[in-house]
């Protein structure tokens, strides 16, 4: 099934909103197992509107439209659609019931506004409806939703709100839609760090350029790189047999660079697990990245159990003072290197008395930079079962970029180390 997204709006086209509704719509689509191949954003013009419709119908099998299904005169949605088929627009009692306890359920509210909610003609326009199309209550609005099929054609109305969009969506198109399945869809994730996009897709692209059934699909996501596995068939059980083999495969190559192959999972929720599989505590000390390693770690709930603080040493003071770190060190080799992060690793495990450290100092620039030492150099220690482990890294990007990819190697390291050291 090809399915084509219009999204109507002049406020779309002018930038003042952001079209959310075609990022939620695709996910809905794609989950479906629907190839989506054009999105079309058009003002309120019916002509082009028309021409929107009309290319739309010569290409795909379902047609999806948000928004101009309002009141004013601005929303031409049914009517252009009517034209386009050939059919009329008429009055829906059912609608223009719903309409008429919508507004007096308001008119009965303590915060009704009086002026806002006044029942105007054009109100009755919202019940109009495309002959013979069925009728899709907005239980968040006044504007219906609606489904026209037209010989081997199916287009969806659906109002531009996304308050009123999503729940009607989920409620009754996504059940009329799966319907249109012939086929299910399965799909897996495997979640990478430690490599790099180009280099991950390289390791398996004799799979991707010989995928039919399933595809794979790499994304790269913030230091991370995910694959996404898809296999359509008749059953789950069938879709799941097609699958299993180039997860197999995908997990040979890969090894310990998956850290999960659940699409739920975060890297910093399969670091706190293996944390509390081994109950070891964790304490950090952060200067260039910081707390974003440790508000990454506080956001799986259960990290208290496994981390108990955190260093934010930012001055080369503040790294003497709480993580101990020698001044001979910061004057010999400076905040930025091998040996301070070390020491920092090891000052947090003796002011903490925990079990693993993990330590970040780094340039995130823009400035600072020399050529010994350019932005983006990080060092990331970790301390674990009495070891103290040193990795050096040239991030690039500016410093956002640099200070988030860092945290993502820190973790990264973290969870390696403990599998090393822990198995
Ligand atoms: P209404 O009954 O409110 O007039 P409508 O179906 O006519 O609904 P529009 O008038 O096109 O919808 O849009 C109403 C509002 O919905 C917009 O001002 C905007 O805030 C939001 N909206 C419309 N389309 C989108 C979209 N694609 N993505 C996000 N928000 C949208």
């Amino acid at each position: 099934m090809i399915v084509e997204l219009i999204s109507i709006g002049t406020e779309l086209l002018m930038g003042n909103i952001i079209n959310t509704n075609a990022n939620y719509l695709s996910i809905q689509c794609a989950n479906l197992g629907f190839s989506m191949y054009h999105q079309v954003t058009v003002g309120d013009n019916k002509g082009r509107l028309s021409e929107a419709i009309k290319t739309a119908l010569l290409r795909s099998d379902i047609i999806i439209l948000t928004g101009g299904l309002g009141p004013t005169s601005d929303d031409i949605t049914k009517e252009t659609l009517g034209q386009i088929l050939g059919r009329r627009l008429v009055m829906d009692q059912h609608s223009r019931q719903r309409i008429l306890s919508y507004k007096v359920k308001f008119q009965r509210g303590e915060s009704f506004d009086k002026e806002m909610e006044k029942i105007t003609e054009n109100n009755w326009k919202q019940a109009l409806k495309i002959e013979d199309s069925i009728v899709i209550d907005n239980n968040n609005g006044t504007a219906p939703g609606y489904i026209v099929e037209d010989d081997d054609k199916i287009i969806i109305l659906l109002p531009g709100p996304p308050s009123e969009m999503k729940p009607m969506f989920e409620k009754d198109m996504l059940p009329y839609l799966k319907r249109l399945q012939d086929k299910v869809f399965l799909t897996k994730m495997v979640k990478i760090c430690g490599i790099g996009e180009s280099q991950a897709e390289t390791m398996i692209m004799d799979l991707i350029n010989n995928q039919t059934n399933p595809t794979i699909a790499p994304y790269a996501k913030g230091g991370e790189v995910h694959f996404r596995i898809t296999a359509s068939a008749d059953t789950l059980d069938t879709a799941g047999k097609l699958i299993s083999p180039i997860i197999n495969e995908i997990e040979k190559r890969f090894a310990n660079n998956i850290y999960t192959t659940s699409e739920d999972v975060t890297l910093e929720e399969a670091v706190v697990k293996l944390l509390l599989l081994h109950k070891l505590t964790l304490v950090t000390a952060e200067s260039c990245t910081g707390g974003l390693l440790s508000g990454r770690i506080v956001n799986v709930s259960g990290s208290s159990e496994v981390f108990t603080e955190g260093f934010i040493t930012y001055s080369n003071q503040a790294k003497q003072k709480y993580l101990k770190v020698s001044q001979e060190t910061l004057l010999t080799y400076g905040a930025v290197s091998e040996q301070t992060a070390r020491e920092m690793a090891i000052g947090a495990i003796e002011a903490s008395a925990c079990d693993v450290s993990l330590a970040v100092t780094g340039l995130a620039g823009p400035g600072g930079g020399t050529k010994d030492k350019p932005v983006g150099l990080v060092y990331i220690s970790c301390h674990i079962g009495g070891e103290t482990i040193v990795r050096e890294y040239q991030f690039k990007g500016n410093r956002d970029k640099i200070r988030k990819r860092s945290v993502v190697a820190a973790l990264d390291l973290l969870r390696r180390s403990i599998m090393d050291v822990y198995g």
